[in-house]
């Protein structure tokens, strides 16, 4: 799966079928069977995803940086545009924002994260840039059994990606990119790197603290420098 499913937006009848490659083996009235068929098959979630209606770069985007997003089966639409459009919103304090340019299903054998050799086992698929983003139907906690995680942000070597529940609320993306730009979990109550659950203040007023945008941007000129971030 290392090459792109899709790289721009595909009309959900553009099906994985293709008929013609066996009009040369099959009678007519037997290719149009397939053919019939295949306007049947459901479009998986990567071909069902309108890539261009997902929220992109703001035009005064200082650092457009690239993702690609490894889907299970289903429709994320929505939940990918609320994810982005949360995270894009407070990236914009260091002048940052993320776009998705490439699509990929994500592999039935990696549908459910259970062990760390699986979440290392990602890094299997595709390459450094741009970055890697896996949403995932389960994700579990690698140190206490039976919990389960929204999201996490996964190291091996100089390589990072990161690995998301199609359950997680729409602050998560943010808060893992916040760990992929350097930052730790923090303590102060109007940072979204602050995981302990708290009344006030309310998610929507979450982000990137004034104490942890030096660290970002210094993070930042530095993974683009080493080429293991990319701009669009
Ligand atoms: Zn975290």
């Amino acid at each position: 799966m290392g090459t792109p499913l899709l790289t721009a937006t595909v009309h959900p009848l553009r099906r994985p079928c293709q008929p013609r490659r066996h009009r040369f083996f099959m009678p007519r009235r037997l290719t149009a069977l397939v053919a019939l068929a295949c306007l049947a098959c459901p479009p998986t979630a990567a071909q069902a995803l309108e890539l261009a209606a997902l929220p992109t770069c703001p035009t005064a985007t200082q650092h457009c940086l690239t993702l690609q997003v490894w889907l299970p089966p289903g429709d994320h639409q929505d939940w990918l545009t609320q994810q982005l459009q949360t995270a894009n919103d407070r990236l914009a304090v260091i002048g940052a924002a993320v776009q998705v340019v490439q699509v990929h299903q994500l592999p039935a054998n990696r549908l459910r994260i259970d062990r760390v050799a699986q979440r290392d086992d990602l890094g299997k698929l595709g390459s450094q840039t741009p970055l890697r983003w896996f949403v995932v139907d389960r994700l579990m906690d690698n140190a206490e059994p039976g919990r389960q995680r929204k999201g996490v942000t996964w190291r091996a070597g100089s390589q990072v990606w990161v690995i998301e529940s199609q359950q997680a609320w729409r602050w998560v993306l943010a808060h893992e990119l916040g760990h992929v730009l350097g930052l730790p979990h923090s303590t102060e109550a109007h940072s979204i790197m602050n995981k302990a659950p708290r009344a006030w203040p309310p998610p929507w007023q979450l982000g990137f603290t004034a104490k942890e945008q030096p660290l970002m941007r210094r993070t930042l000129a530095k993974l683009l420098k080493q080429g293991r971030i990319e701009k669009k």
